[in-house]
């Protein structure tokens, strides 16, 4: 039997096609018509007014901090619950992460954000709000703290692309967003991220701190010091044809998760990670709790049957790395790494793969 992933690529059938056309331009760089081609289908998707491709995501989180005036020993919010990646920008730019715990939403607690707020000792610069799995954070209520308090809101998106609340795309919300297609990604170009705003001079500034800094003269000057973060035009041209299929990777994806969600109704242990009122996720990763039954041992039969499942992201406030780092915790995002647990849910899976999974989940269940 061959191997369920938990999240694996779903090519659309043109990226061939695509990057033949990269070939024969000989644009194989990082700059070309499809790196502009792929910004521009994001703003055209998103609605969001500005876009520049870099090669992850965590480099576009970077720029964002450094394009906001975030430096050394200014303080950033950061959702808990969330992967490393979110946050590893912070460090990066020298600044110090507060971390704030999840509530039911699973999501970043707006009650814990502003006690965080009170908490700092002096006022943080910026926030990094997760759509943990895809599903949409409460950015009603965030955004009004955030704007009440001066504090910018940068949206990590990477696993939210497609994502709605009140019909409103992920990642368009905040002063910035960001968009990961590394190879796990409801969307992939096996590596690459995407840093959008509706603010043509922040967008501007991180393109050109992108590119190494370069000051535009016909000679090489540099009045600052930047990065290699953009995405090359053979990648873009992967992620051209991604685009074109969004929306059926997005309709896929919720029907998987309506597929576990109806075979497993029958276990009231099991809790399926909600989505917030108004709101429709991409549901990037059908995600659960299981209230009596370890969550490793589930993982371990699905393995022994060569299917791949993860426990759920460890919060950042129990991360060693961050032992010292400020926090406002609940003990919500601690449970829910305890005794969650990630399905397979890639687009590509099909009903019968739900069905084996299931049937495992069954066993142990029972
Ligand atoms: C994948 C991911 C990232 C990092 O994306 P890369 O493109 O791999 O750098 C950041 N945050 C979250 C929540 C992610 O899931």
């Amino acid at each position: 039997m061959s191997r369920i992933f938990l999240s694996p690529p779903h090519m659309s059938g043109k990226e061939q096609q695509y990057i033949a056309e990269v070939f024969e331009s000989n644009y194989i760089a990082p700059l070309g018509a499809f790196v502009e081609h792929f910004e521009k289908s994001i703003c055209a998707y998103t609605g969001v007014k500005h876009a520049v491709a870099t090669n992850t995501a965590t480099a576009a989180l970077h720029l964002a901090l450094r394009v906001l005036g975030i430096g050394a020993g200014d303080y950033v919010l950061s959702s808990s619950f969330t992967f490393i990646g979110s946050v590893n920008a912070i460090l990066y730019q020298n600044a110090l992460p507060i971390f704030v715990d999840s509530d039911e939403s699973w999501n970043l607690s707006p009650v814990l954000l502003q006690k965080a707020i009170a908490k700092a000792p002096k006022k943080p610069k910026a926030l990094i709000v997760t759509h943990l799995y895809g599903q949409m954070a409460k950015m009603s209520e965030i955004m009004e703290i955030c704007k009440n308090e001066d504090i910018y809101v940068i949206e990590d998106a990477a696993e939210s692309l497609g994502a709605t609340l009140r019909e409103e795309q992920s990642g368009t919300f905040g002063d910035m967003g960001v968009f990961s297609f590394n190879g796990n990604k409801i969307l992939t170009t096996s590596g690459g991220g995407m840093l959008v705003s509706d603010n043509a001079a922040l967008i501007a500034k991180a393109k050109f701190l992108a590119t190494q800094a370069k000051e535009d003269k016909p000679f090489y000057e540099h009045k600052e010091y930047g990065y290699n973060y953009r995405m090359s035009n053979v990648l873009a041209a992967i992620g051209v044809a991604q685009m074109e299929v969004l929306d059926e990777r997005v309709r896929r994806r919720r029907e998987i998760f309506d597929l576990y969600s109806q075979r497993l109704s029958a276990y009231d242990e099991i809790a399926l990670m909600p989505e917030i009122h108004g709101s429709s996720g991409n549901r990037w990763l059908t995600t659960l709790t299981l209230e009596h039954t370890d969550p490793s041992r589930v993982i371990e039969a699905l393995e022994n049957e060569n299917i791949e499942s993860r426990p759920l992201w460890k919060p950042m406030h129990l991360q060693p790395l961050f032992k010292e780092a400020l926090r406002v915790e609940n003990g919500i995002s601690q449970k829910l790494f305890e005794t969650g647990v990630c399905l397979p849910s890639g687009s590509n899976m099909s009903d019968e793969d739900v069905d084996c999974v299931c049937k495992v989940m069954e066993r142990v269940l029972k």
